[in-house]
């Protein structure tokens, strides 16, 4: 099975929303306005993290070295709408703590080892976890939209010590 045939319920691969003028067509159709606000948070996201994840405390942070007033409740409900609209992933891999990152298509779905003493987050990608998930959808008949997986252990440094 060809992999690269899956797409967004709309038609559109995620990677293409991110697309400016594609952004606005979409944002307008679901009736929200791209405000200067949302744009910079999906600057930021493609500058400082596009494989990464950003909180919204961290995502107020860069906004202000940038110069750029914001309060926190609004980098909130940016985010909120930035999710709704499939362009962000709202993440909540470790216990009161959330992240967002640029949605990406399942084809290109990376996982996440999550510390549960620290909270430290990893990402990795595999293919024999990418094709047994496609496999086994397959199987029974299922359409993937969303294959990631969340491993949770301890991180080498909140690891107790074998003489301690
Ligand atoms: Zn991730
Ligand atoms: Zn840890």
């Amino acid at each position: 099975m060809d992999m690269h045939q899956v797409e967004q319920p709309d038609g559109t691969a995620a990677q293409d929303m991110i697309n400016p003028g594609l952004l606005k067509a979409t944002l307008n159709r679901e009736g929200f306005r791209l405000t200067v606000q949302r744009q910079k948070i999906l600057t930021l996201f493609k500058e400082k993290a596009s494989r990464h994840h950003l909180s919204a405390e961290e995502i107020h942070q860069y906004l202000g070295e940038q110069g750029e007033k914001i309060s926190v409740s609004t980098v909130y409900r940016a985010l909120h709408v930035l999710v709704k609209l499939g362009l962000l992933q709202e993440l909540e891999l470790a216990e009161g703590r959330k992240y967002y990152e640029l949605k990406s298509p399942v084809w290109q779905q990376h996982h996440h080892l999550v510390c549960v003493q620290c909270g430290d987050v990893q990402e990795f990608e595999d293919d024999a976890m990418t094709e047994v998930t496609a496999q086994e959808t397959q199987n029974r008949g299922f359409a993937l939209l969303n294959g990631q997986f969340t491993v949770y252990g301890l991180c080498p440094h909140c690891q107790p010590q074998a003489n301690g």
